[in-house]
C-alpha cells in the first residue's frame, strides 16, 4: 500500500496552520497540525477536490474606470482556472455596472457567475 504525505497551509484564517495529510492509496488515512475543525475540512478537500473563489478585473467600456473587480459567485475547481480566467479576459462589459451584477453566466461551462463586486459608474 503507497502511503504520501502533503504538506499545506490552512486558509481557512490568518493563523495559516501547517498540515500534513497523510493518504495511503489516494484515500485520507490522517490530518493533522490543524488547530480546529475547519482546517480539517479543508486539508481533505484540497487533497480531493481543490476548490478556489476567483477574483480579477474585466474591462469596462465608457466608465468612469476602465476596468471592474470581479469574482466567481462561489468556489470553482482549481483545475478550471485557467479557463476561467481566459473567460475573464475575453469580456468587455458596457457602464454603468452595479456591484453584484452578474457580467458572466456559467463561466467556462463551470455552472458559477461571474459577479461585479464594486460600481463602476458611466463616464
Ligand atoms: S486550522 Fe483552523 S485555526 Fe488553523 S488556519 Fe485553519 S481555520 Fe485557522
Amino acid at each position: 500500500m503507497s502511503e504520501e504525505k502533503r504538506n499545506l497551509t490552512c486558509i481557512r484564517c490568518p493563523m495559516g496552520c501547517q498540515i500534513t495529510v497523510t493518504l495511503e492509496s489516494g484515500e485520507v488515512r490522517a490530518v493533522e497540525g490543524n488547530s480546529c475543525p475547519r482546517g480539517d475540512e479543508y486539508a481533505r478537500n484540497e487533497v480531493t477536490h481543490p476548490v478556489r473563489t476567483v477574483t480579477s478585473t474585466v474591462r469596462v467600456r465608457k466608465g468612469s474606470l476602465p476596468v471592474v473587480s470581479v469574482k466567481t459567485q462561489t468556489d470553482i475547481p482549481k483545475d478550471r482556472i485557467f479557463d476561467v480566467m481566459r473567460d475573464i479576459n475575453s469580456v468587455t462589459v458596457t457602464a454603468p455596472v452595479h456591484i453584484g451584477d452578474v457580467l458572466m453566466e456559467n463561466i467556462a461551462g463551470t455552472g458559477v457567475a461571474l459577479v461585479a463586486t464594486r460600481d463602476v459608474p458611466a463616464a
